[in-house]
């Protein structure tokens, strides 16, 4: 394991895994949950290189060390009255790893985090080390926000950001139905709209989160707790036990969690309404879809479900995102429906996700990197239109693949 503090001590530990002719993997905090990391070589971790190093208040950019976890940089950011436009359902991950994999939120005019990346840091495994940005190096940026860790180690990221600003997150049933045909219409009318559904269940969760100009109204600490941890957690991990023990109750518990549910407001800082804690542990696939798409897959997935009886006592999600110009940006180029699908810790999940893999097959659909899929580089190729622009990048800068692992091996090629 390699905790290098600089970016020379990174060139450093290159050019010694280098000519060593071992191999080296960059590891961000571990959230993903597909084998990009893993490695009987190198385990190359910034976790000693997480401070911001500029803020520019004026332009509203802020420099950071790459391996900055997203809820410190948002702290950073709120303390200089900025913020990002967008997140993800958590705040864990590393710069780094999130852009790496594509992370993103929703919202349709909102790309991916990586898409608010103006400039980066690469040191290559030649020891190469190349700042680049649209101006400079185009197609290693390009090719960089998104790299799976395949291209070096990132060192440094500039982030374009925004004035810090408030969120009014609320959370509704609605029918599935009309939410799905709406789905447009609905992601039009809000800044970040998403929803979930149980499988068994013709109910959506709507969760609406718009842009307000009023001072934040955080719940109280124990208000907070209780829905939070208690219902959104607790309560959820007790039905999910409760299912993985007796599959044929799960029906009953999903229509019986999507009634508790019910509708709730808050006010607060935006990153604090988008991501909250997630203790439940669970196994996820997503694809990013032609926003066309998401009915039909939705609905034959649901129908998968109920054809075969498999059980599944977790919701799936549907969230939007903006087209953006990375190489291998599950958005790329389009404007994108996200599915994602979930199961419990411990319970069976192949079955479900290859027949939801399936469906998406047929719409071009793109998985998400750093969550489970069974594609290969023959099959994701003719979906990436710059697919061959990052296997040059690739070639440039780890012509030797000391970045190597058998799960980048399958899905990029060797
Ligand atoms: C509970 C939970 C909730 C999640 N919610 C969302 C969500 O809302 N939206 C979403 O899109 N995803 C979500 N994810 C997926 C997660 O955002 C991604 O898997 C993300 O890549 C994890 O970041 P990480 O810092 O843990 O990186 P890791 O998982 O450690 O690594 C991810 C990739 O980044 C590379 N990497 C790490 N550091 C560097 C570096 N310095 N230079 C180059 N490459 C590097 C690694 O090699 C690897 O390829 C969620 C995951 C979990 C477990």
């Amino acid at each position: 394991m390699a905790r290098p503090a600089s970016v020379d001590e990174v060139v450093a530990e290159i050019q010694r895994v280098r000519a060593a002719g071992g191999t080296l993997r960059p590891v961000g905090s571990g959230h993903s949950f597909t084998a990009l990391v893993p490695t009987d070589g190198v385990l190359l971790s910034l976790d000693r290189m997480t401070s911001v190093l500029e803020v520019d208040r004026a332009r509203r950019r802020a420099r950071v060390q790459a391996g900055i976890p997203l809820h410190e940089l948002n702290d950073a950011l709120a303390a200089h009255g900025l913020a990002l436009e967008n997140l993800g359902d958590i705040d864990r991950q590393t710069v780094a790893g999130a852009i790496a994999t594509g992370t993103h939120g929703t919202g349709a005019t909102f790309g991916n985090l990586a898409s608010m990346v103006e400039a980066l840091t690469l040191v290559t495994g030649t020891g190469e080390v190349i700042r680049c940005s649209t101006a400079h190096e185009p197609d290693v940026w390009r090719a960089a926000r998104v790299s799976l860790g395949a291209l070096g180690v990132v060192c440094e990221v500039e982030l374009r950001c925004v004035e810090a600003f408030t969120l009014q997150g609320t959370d509704a049933p609605a029918p599935l139905p009309t939410t799905v045909a709406r789905l447009d219409e609905l992601a039009a009318g809000a800044d970040h709209f998403e929803f979930f559904c149980f499988p068994h269940v013709e109910t959506a969760l709507t969760r609406t989160n718009r842009r307000v100009d009023v001072p934040a109204a955080p719940p109280p600490a124990w208000r907070a707790w209780v829905d939070d941890i208690l219902l959104t957690n607790r309560v959820f991990e007790a039905a999910c036990l409760a299912g993985r023990a007796r599959p044929g109750l799960i029906p009953a518990l999903n229509r019986g969690l999507t009634k508790a549910a019910g509708s709730s407001e808050r006010v607060d800082r935006s990153d604090r309404i988008f991501a909250s804690p997630r203790l439940v542990r669970f196994v996820e696939m997503e694809y990013a879809l032609p926003r066309a798409a998401l009915p039909d897959v939705l609905e034959r997935s649901r129908a998968w479900i109920e054809r075969s009886g498999f059980p599944v006592n977790f919701p799936m999600e549907v969230r939007v995102g903006a087209g953006d110009d990375a190489f291998l940006s599950p958005a790329h180029d389009r404007d994108t429906a996200y599915l994602a699908v979930h199961v419990y810790r411990g319970m069976s999940w192949e079955p479900y996700f290859r027949a939801v893999e399936h469906i998406c097959d047929e719409h071009e659909g793109r998985p998400h990197w750093g969550k489970r899929h069974f594609q290969t580089a023959e099959r994701l190729a003719p979906r990436f239109p710059a697919w061959e622009r990052f296997a040059e990048v690739r070639e440039r800068c780890d012509p030797s693949r000391i970045f190597a692992n058998a799960h980048l091996d399958r899905v990029l090629g060797a």
